[in-house]
């Protein structure tokens, strides 16, 4: 049987929607393989299970990235900055890992035009993906977070960083927010009267939480600004693995396939 198998690593993993969103693209391009949810509890264990397992590739997910990254035989472009990965690939018996958040962010955030100054709410795992791929770009960045014990990250590489309390009120294009705020909850990841005052100096906002609108969306909507919700991006960074998985460059019709895929329909 010569069936590709892949498998997205995670813990949880039941809710991810990267096995319909890569399954809906190896059926539409008639590609013989499958991709499924691999839940792992010991990140540890995450090199030996993906080889064991005979994966031809994976996407790794909450809380293994930097795990995946530490183990890999070999890490290519961004990721080497970020020091996470979400995708592996086999090739000739060795682990190539690449970060895929980090352009699908870029891709995501497209459709907003002239953007030279973002703020990024968060100090995460996703906020360094973010935080690197726009200091890449040239764009100027600022790092705010609720505490401060995630900040040497963005210290060492020359990232403008703030916990709430030193955070001094600027013009930003954009506003992003990576924390996990509002993605069970009602909650802001900020202040709600130092977020208004941040709105009313920018033009843009984008929440990395998808398929619900949440407190941070809707009161930048509320102050008249473009916003965005975290579909595109968990939509790009799949494709981007997906390309890497196949070694093809896909067109529209797949990107479309693969929202579908995402979202289910
Ligand atoms: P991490 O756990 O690494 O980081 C969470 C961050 O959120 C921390 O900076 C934390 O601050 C902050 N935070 C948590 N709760 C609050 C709160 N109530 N108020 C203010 N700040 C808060 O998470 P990740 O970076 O891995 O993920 C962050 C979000 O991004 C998640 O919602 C995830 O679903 C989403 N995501 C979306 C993707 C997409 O493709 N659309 C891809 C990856 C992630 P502190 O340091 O003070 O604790």
């Amino acid at each position: 049987n010569n069936t590709q198998v892949y498998a997205i690593f995670g813990d949880p993993v039941e809710h991810s929607k990267s096995p319909q969103m890569h399954n809906s693209a190896f059926e539409f391009l008639n590609i013989d393989a499958v991709y499924k949810k691999h839940h792992l509890k010991d990140g540890k264990k995450l090199k030996e299970e993906f080889l064991n397992n005979l994966y031809s590739g994976a996407n790794i997910t909450v809380p293994h990235k930097e795990q995946a990254f530490k183990q890999a035989d070999e890490v290519v472009g961004i990721a080497n900055e970020i020091q996470a990965v979400n995708t592996y690939i086999k090739k000739d018996k060795k682990v190539i890992a690449y970060n895929t958040d980090a352009p699908g962010f870029l891709k995501a955030i497209e459709s907003f035009k002239d953007v030279n100054k973002v703020l990024v709410l968060g100090a995460g795992g996703t906020a360094k993906a973010i935080a690197l791929a726009l200091q890449e770009k040239k764009i100027d960045v600022t790092v705010v977070n609720r505490s401060d014990s995630k900040l040497e990250f963005f210290k060492q590489k020359n990232i403008k960083c703030f916990s709430w309390k030193d955070f001094r009120l600027d013009y930003f294009d954009l506003v992003v927010n990576s924390t996990s705020a509002g993605l069970k909850d009602e909650n802001l990841p900020m202040n709600k009267a130092q977020l208004e005052n941040v709105f009313l100096n920018s033009k843009y906002a984008f929440d990395c939480v998808y398929g619900k609108e949440t407190a941070f969306l809707k009161l930048a909507k509320k102050e008249g600004l473009k916003t965005k919700d975290g579909e595109d991006m968990l939509l790009y960074q799949g494709l981007l693995a997906f390309e890497l998985f196949t070694n093809t460059k896909a067109d529209n019709s797949v990107v479309e396939t693969m929202r579908k895929g995402l979202r289910g329909e």
